[in-house]
């Protein structure tokens, strides 16, 4: 995961680690090196360039304290703007409703929603939580069949649907059941489309407002880099998005998309998925992904 740039970022603090003390003139070049690293990672340029400039200015201010050298104080800020600009602190899943709380997931096709569903029941069955999943994708019938072998895969209970029911219809029976069931927990896996469009966004827009779920969570493939984020801004400007599930990130040596869509969108990373198996999830924590980006 994120190897190239882990390498890149790797060499530019090489060449400063052993230096006595840093000029403007290393500061600057040092810059420029991390920099292109961003760039290669397809990190989006509005991003980069904020993350430059703030590393240059606390490079350049930064006291140099005894216990540690200017190439380890440089190091310390690099860390330290990485974890913001990852979200800063770890932003849980939030279930605080009343129950069952229901998670929307959101995304285009392919990229990972009903394998995540999958990831997030089981996540949540171990927590001991009892979750009720169903598909509103009623244009694949293969999509709700995925969804209930992945269901039963995890243990978890699968609500029926059907080819040709309204989504919302869907919805609101999945929910009354889930209420009958005293379960605590309501995902909704929705269809997604290659691209975004106007249909797909009426439609999951009006699942939003039928539901009012606790959890809307955009899944977005970490393989397509700043796009990943410029799609994830498209559904945040017409979603109340709560999160973000980035999937794909074993396959990922970049990093683009990481560190492009907490500033692009505003909106928290709260999971990654780390592969295709069911326990493949990971809970996104912000300075442990900077360390290891960092090596
Ligand atoms: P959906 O159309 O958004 O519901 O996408 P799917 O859940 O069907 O996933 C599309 C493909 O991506 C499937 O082949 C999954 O196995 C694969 N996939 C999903 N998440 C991951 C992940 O985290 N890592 C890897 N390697 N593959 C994944």
């Amino acid at each position: 995961m994120f190897e190239n740039l882990t390498t890149r970022l790797g060499r530019v603090l090489d060449s400063i680690r052993g230096q006595g003390r840093l000029t403007e003139e290393q500061i600057a070049a040092a810059s420029r090196e991390l920099r292109m690293a961003l760039l290669e990672a397809d990190v989006a340029l509005p991003v980069v360039k904020d993350f430059i400039d703030k590393v240059r200015t606390r490079a350049l201010g930064v006291e140099i304290t005894q216990s540690l050298t200017p190439g380890q104080e440089f190091l310390r800020v690099v860390q330290q703007e990485l974890t913001a600009t990852l979200g800063g602190v770890t932003e849980p899943l939030n279930l605080r409703a009343q129950p069952p709380a229901i998670i929307l997931m959101a995304g285009l096709q392919g990229a990972g929603k009903t394998t995540s569903t999958g990831k997030l029941a089981l996540w949540l069955k171990e927590q001991k939580k009892k979750v009720i999943v169903v598909s509103g994708d009623v244009y694949r019938p293969a999509a709700i069949e995925q969804l209930r072998i992945v269901a039963g895969n995890v243990g978890v209970e699968f609500f029926p649907s059907a080819v040709g029911q309204n989504p919302v219809d869907i919805a609101r029976a999945a929910l009354a059941e889930a209420r009958k069931q005293y379960a605590d927990v309501l995902i909704v896996d929705t269809a997604g489309r290659t691209t975004v469009d106007e249909e797909m966004m009426t439609e999951i827009a009006a699942l939003h407002a039928a539901l009012d779920p606790v959890e809307t969570l955009f899944v977005v493939d970490s393989m397509t880099g700043q796009d990943a984020a410029n799609t994830a801004r498209a559904f945040a400007d017409r979603l109340p998005l709560t999160g973000v599930i980035l999937t794909k990130v074993d396959g990922d040596a970049r990093g683009g998309a990481a560190l492009s869509v907490r500033q692009v969108t505003g909106k928290p990373i709260k999971f990654l998925g780390v592969g295709e198996k069911s326990d493949r999830l990971e809970v996104f924590h912000p300075d442990r992904i900077a360390t290891r980006i960092l090596g």
